[in-house]
């Protein structure tokens, strides 16, 4: 199939936003599920951070992005993702995002790990991520320059002489191609790689597997953010407990009644420093739990509890069992400022990117924020670059067969990927990865080869950082090196 229109790769915050963004280019979005399911966006829970509180500056918003990033984080990307940052939030507002607001009309703002002020809005105290997408997905409906099409994947990038020139698809009834002028790829991160994740299943790290697989360049894959309270009821994926939480006053205890986060910030510290001592209690079997009880969950976290429910806990009455789960992919698909990578013709937003906001760790709620403001970065930029042109509703053509990953194959890889690639690593652990990794690749079908891609970008580059920052913890190398951020191509991952 050959359209003129834009062709964006996803459903979530960073597609539909960069999509309203390109207004009035015609824009086609591809995307598996109906719009508002199977993406991270839908699940957030705590809200975007944004200094909009009394005397909170961005300047003190980037210190804090600066300081939990690990001496990674791109300091110019920062000043300008947290100085927009309220511009943002206003344009969601204006579209109707329900924020929940003071009686005189201010935002309502949480407060959560290394954060030095309140500085997350919020929607019905856990339901920001819902909210924001009905009101995205509103907007959408009522645009029209935007066309989306439900139930198609993309499994692979279309490269004809050096620059991307469109997408393979699956659908249920078969594989196809479309061929699109420009492509914006805004899939989602890689967290759905791990056995123990928060993430939709679908989260499997697609985008930064099959940009690899093209030849593009991929940033500080091995910093992958492990969230300290998932709920640890066996439910797949865990169903997580928002720091939110926390900036309330829940406490986390282990299974003898300590307090066990040793920080001058307690359970407000950083994540990677929280998650690592819930991993190790985790680990010398002492069961940690989220001490909820002087909380009024049922009454402002109605999804935290809704989750309590459904494994028969009473929040109110009993401490609730947590786990490090992946959560938030801080690498990915390289990008500048405007959105491109390295290859012609692609442009990637939201967690599929890596725009060097994060560093080595991500500060909470800072990752909306960044689909926000530069998926709107990317989608100005294309639209600038391919100018109007008319283009009909597009139809693609499918036909032949889809191969399924095998259910099986896949558990081992997400099994090897929370054991060897997890919260603490080593060069044995690493090493034995990518022998699974190897092994598991040949024959593998498009979906899945992307998956295997990224997890070996992942792996590789774990095993290459010689070195414990942020949220790459190697156990055999506890040092720090000076400060380097990972860029890395599918080709050297093969020679390691
Ligand atoms: C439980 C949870 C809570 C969170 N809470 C917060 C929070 O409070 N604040 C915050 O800042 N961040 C939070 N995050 C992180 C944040 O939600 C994500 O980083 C952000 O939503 C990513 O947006 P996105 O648009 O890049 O991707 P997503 O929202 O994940 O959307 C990806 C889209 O791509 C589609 N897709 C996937 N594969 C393909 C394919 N092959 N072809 C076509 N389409 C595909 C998916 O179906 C989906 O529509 C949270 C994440 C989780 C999981």
């Amino acid at each position: 199939m050959q359209t003129d229109r834009i062709l964006i790769v996803g459903g979530g915050i960073a597609a539909l936003y960069a999509a309203l963004a390109m207004a009035p280019r015609p824009v086609l979005v591809i995307v598996p599920e109906p719009l508002g399911m199977g993406a991270s966006s839908a699940w957030a829970q705590g809200g975007v951070a944004a200094a909009m509180g009394p005397g909170d500056r961005p300047a003190d918003h980037l210190a804090d992005t600066m300081a939990a990033g690990a001496g990674l984080v791109d300091p110019a990307v920062a000043r300008r993702v947290t100085g927009e940052a309220p511009d943002h939030v206003a344009r969601l507002a204006a579209l109707g995002a329900p924020f929940d607001r003071d009686l005189h009309g201010g935002y309502m703002l949480s407060r959560e790990a290394a954060h030095g002020a309140a500085r997350v809005v919020r929607v019905g105290g856990d339901r920001a991520g819902q909210a924001i997408m009905a009101t995205l997905i509103r907007a959408i409906q009522a645009a029209p320059h935007v066309q989306v099409l439900t139930g198609i994947s993309a499994v692979g990038l279309l490269v004809e002489s050096g620059r991307v020139a469109g997408v393979e698809i699956e659908g249920a009834i078969g594989r196809g191609s479309v061929h699109a002028p420009a492509v914006l790829l805004a899939g989602g991160g890689a967290a759905g790689l791990y056995a123990v994740t928060t993430n939709p299943l679908r989260i499997r790290g697609q985008m930064m597997g099959m940009a690899a697989r093209a030849g593009a360049v991929i940033r500080d894959p091995e910093f992958v953010q492990f969230h300290p309270t998932a709920i640890a009821t066996g439910e797949d994926p865990a169903p997580l407990a928002t720091e939110a939480l926390r900036g309330e006053g829940a406490h986390l205890v282990n299974a003898l009644g300590q307090r066990f986060v040793c920080h001058p910030m307690r359970e407000l510290a950083p994540r990677d420093i929280v998650a690592r001592a819930v991993f190790a209690e985790t680990e010398a079997g002492r069961r940690p739990c989220l001490d909820l009880r002087a909380i009024p969950v049922c009454k402002h976290f109605p999804t935290v509890f809704a989750a309590c429910q459904r494994a028969g806990l009473d929040p109110a009455r009993h401490l609730i069992p947590v786990t490090a789960a992946a959560h938030y992919h801080m690498g990915g698909i390289s990008v500048d400022a405007r959105g491109r990578s390295a290859l012609p013709g692609l442009w990637v937003a939201g967690e599929a990117a890596c725009t060097g906001l994060h560093g080595g760790n991500r500060l909470a709620s800072n990752g909306l924020l960044e689909a926000l403001v530069m998926g709107w970065a990317a989608g100005l930029d294309i639209a600038a670059e391919i100018g109007a042109r008319p283009a009909p509703f597009a139809a693609p053509l499918l036909a032949g067969e889809v191969t399924e990953p095998d259910p099986a194959k896949v558990a081992l890889l997400r099994q090897t990927m929370t054991q060897d690639v997890g919260v603490i690593r080593d060069a044995p652990g690493l090493t034995r990865a990518l022998a699974t990794i190897a092994a598991l690749e040949a024959d593998a079908p498009p979906a899945f080869l992307n998956m295997l891609t990224a997890a070996r970008m992942i792996a590789h580059a774990a095993l290459s950082r010689r070195e414990s920052r942020g949220a790459q913890c190697r156990s055999d190398f506890p040092g720090q090196l000076p400060p380097k951020s990972t860029l890395l191509t599918l080709a050297e991952t093969e020679h390691p």
